[in-house]
């Protein structure tokens, strides 16, 4: 059988007309950059995070961005996260002329350990950027208590953790502002690129909506200097029809999730994710961890099962951050779990008899 990683198509075929009419709804408006759809789709996920304002913007990394500009954030700046993470974290932090900071994750939960934080703390430090890896909420209440304690935005970055929760409250809910992508694989994908910020609070909403389309507080008058990065009325209307099944997806990967964890829980030499009391995962990745990975994906592959790593190499050891001279060894929790990460088939629509052959192919 063939299992791939990831199946988009199978979705696509389900949802095609009503995407198809929701599309032709721009066409006949020709409302393509920004305008009333987006605005709609803006209004629509607030409310699924349970904010007062989301913004659309052009991708993850320009939310990550646009959320640290509306900070003020910038050279001479320092902003905490994690090595363990895709890259554009950390890349939306040194676009913005500041350095990030790593700080290690933990063994379990593989985000952000809250009790290193303060460690790293300069009087240089303007925010903490914890991420949701995998689809698990970092532990937000410590991480909180120790940005009030010293006066630190709290900037999630939630892009693979679209109705996640912890303790009641979703992801994007619990900082000063949360951080989403839509790139098509997320769990709230376009069909193409998109992002949004969420916030409750109304004047970094009112900044960000401005950074986003040239610094204008109105027509004509642009107050800052800003950027284009509006969300297109295709990938809006795509997201809105998308997020009326978002609640029934992530049902479905959580009962693939629990079937994979109850098979796998005696594998030999197998890890397998958590999730902690209080917190709702939903599972963007199902994440095993390792000692022989190379040889476990080979055996996948050759039973035609897709398999992937997120992410072999940490932030702080990739050539682009050789500059911050932070070796091997710099962060021991982080370099172990790259080096032993293997994220099996998750999606929706996998079938009852795909699950069973990845399964199988891991011994479970
Ligand atoms: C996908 C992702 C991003 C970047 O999102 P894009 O929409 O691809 O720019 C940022 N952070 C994390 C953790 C991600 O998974």
């Amino acid at each position: 059988m063939n299992v791939p990683f990831l199946d988009l198509k199978t979705q696509r075929a389900a949802i095609m007309d009503e995407v198809r009419s929701a599309l032709d709804e721009v066409m006949e408006s020709c409302a393509f950059a920004g305008g009333p759809f987006t605005e709609t789709f803006e209004q629509e996920f607030a409310v699924y995070c349970g904010t007062s304002h989301a913004v659309g913007c052009g991708s993850g990394t320009e939310a990550l961005w646009i959320a640290m500009l509306a900070y003020g954030i910038g050279p001479g700046d320092e902003v905490i996260t994690v090595p363990h993470t895709f890259i554009a974290t950390a890349e939306a932090i040194s676009f913005t002329g500041a350095t990030p900071v790593f700080v290690d994750v933990l063994p379990d939960t593989y985000n952000m350990d809250p009790a290193l934080i303060e460690k790293a703390i300069t009087p240089k430090t303007k925010a903490i950027i914890p991420v949701h890896l995998y689809g698990l909420m970092a532990d937000m209440q410590q991480i909180l208590e120790v940005a009030r304690a010293h006066e630190l935005f709290v900037i999630e970055d939630a892009s693979q953790a679209h109705g996640a929760e912890y303790q009641g409250n979703r992801a994007g809910s619990m900082g000063d502002v949360g951080c989403f992508s839509f790139y098509p694989g997320k769990n709230l994908g376009a069909y193409g690129e998109a992002g949004a910020v969420t916030t409750s609070d109304t004047d970094i909403d009112a900044r960000m909506r401005a950074i986003r389309d040239h610094g204008q507080s109105a027509k004509h008058t642009h107050t800052h200097i800003g950027w284009n990065s509006r969300m297109d009325g295709f990938q809006a209307q795509v997201l809105r029809v998308k997020l009326k099944h978002l609640d029934a997806w992530t049902d479905a990967r959580r009962a693939h999730a629990a079937a994979y964890t109850e098979a796998l829980t005696n594998v030999p030499g197998l890890v397998i994710p958590t999730e902690p009391d209080g917190l709702k995962h939903v599972y963007h990745i199902y994440a095993v961890h390792t000692d022989a990975r190379d040889e476990r994906m080979k055996a996948l592959a050759d039973s035609g099962i897709g398999s992937a790593i997120h992410y072999p190499t940490p932030a702080h050891l990739q050539p682009a951050y050789a500059e911050l001279g932070l070796g091997p060894g710099s962060f021991p929790v982080a370099e172990s779990l790259a080096a032993r990460e293997l994220s099996i088939p998750m999606f929706p629509e996998l079938t009852g008899d795909q699950r069973a052959a990845v399964i199988a192919g891991l011994g479970g």
